[in-house]
């Protein structure tokens, strides 16, 4: 916690552990007791710190994170039970860790009902376009990964119309952008054909403009997403795009 408070970042996140996938129930309970005993102790330790005179931001705030594994019962339980200690948002962690997809939904599913109407909920270290727009069809309001970035320097880069891998020999003398209906630096100034040409000449140039690309698509996403929902459209952008942003373009 003063780690984090030192870091004087807008979000302090709570101890918790991260049990692997598939975990034994009973050790998945133990745990996620200890890491409820844990959240009230980083919750008191987090006020003290935010009080303190010299402290860096004494507005941090503070999320506590949901456990369980991928048993419902020990899921619902968790965050009936941190959702009475007074933190700013929650978090459901420890999912994305292996388990197929529906397992993830039918976690959110579970967890969702139990948490608080009026403050953020935070899907940790998720993940595909698809899964976004999924965790936000179930209620999550943000999420944190490393695809973007790391697929970006892999050279799978996303767009509306599907994936691209650039390394395929097809785009070798391809003087298309990334993709045409992307209004990112990259794919206004450079060729598909260039863009491989610098990945196959191992020029760390290409693993930047992958992903500036992949994070200006993202940062799109998110706001696209944004809008649907206040203009009451996202059944229909859910439908069109969840499950399709992943398939080849
Ligand atoms: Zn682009």
């Amino acid at each position: 916690m003063r780690i984090q408070s030192n870091l004087g970042s807008d979000i302090a996140m709570a101890f918790d552990e991260c049990v692997e996938n598939p975990a034994q129930y009973d050790y998945a309970k133990l745990s996620c007791e200890r890491t409820f005993r844990w959240l009230e102790r980083c919750k008191a330790e987090h006020d003290r710190l935010n009080s303190l005179p010299d402290t860096v931001n004494p507005g941090q705030m503070l999320f506590g994170i949901n456990q369980g594994a991928t048993f419902a019962d020990l899921r619902a339980w968790h965050m009936r039970e941190i959702a009475k200690i007074d933190c700013d948002g929650f978090a459901i962690g420890g999912l994305a860790v292996g388990e197929p997809a529906e397992v993830m939904y039918e976690m959110i599913d579970v967890v969702e009902p139990h948490m608080p109407k009026e403050k953020p909920r935070y899907l940790m270290g998720v993940g595909t376009p698809s899964n976004i727009i999924e965790g936000v069809s179930r209620g999550v309001d943000f999420f944190d990964c490393v695809m973007p970035s790391r697929n970006g320097r892999h050279g799978k880069l996303f767009t509306w119309e599907g994936t691209v891998n650039i390394l395929n020999e097809k785009y070798a003398a391809d003087d298309r952008p990334i993709s045409e209906s992307c209004g990112c630096p990259v794919c206004r100034r450079f060729s598909r054909a260039y863009l491989r040409h610098l990945f196959k000449a191992d020029e760390v140039l290409a693993l930047r403009l992958a992903v500036l690309h992949n994070l200006y698509f993202y940062n799109e996403l998110m706001t696209r997403i944004r809008q649907a929902l206040d203009e009451g459209t996202f059944v229909d952008f859910r439908s069109r795009y969840s499950g399709h942003l992943e398939e080849r373009a």
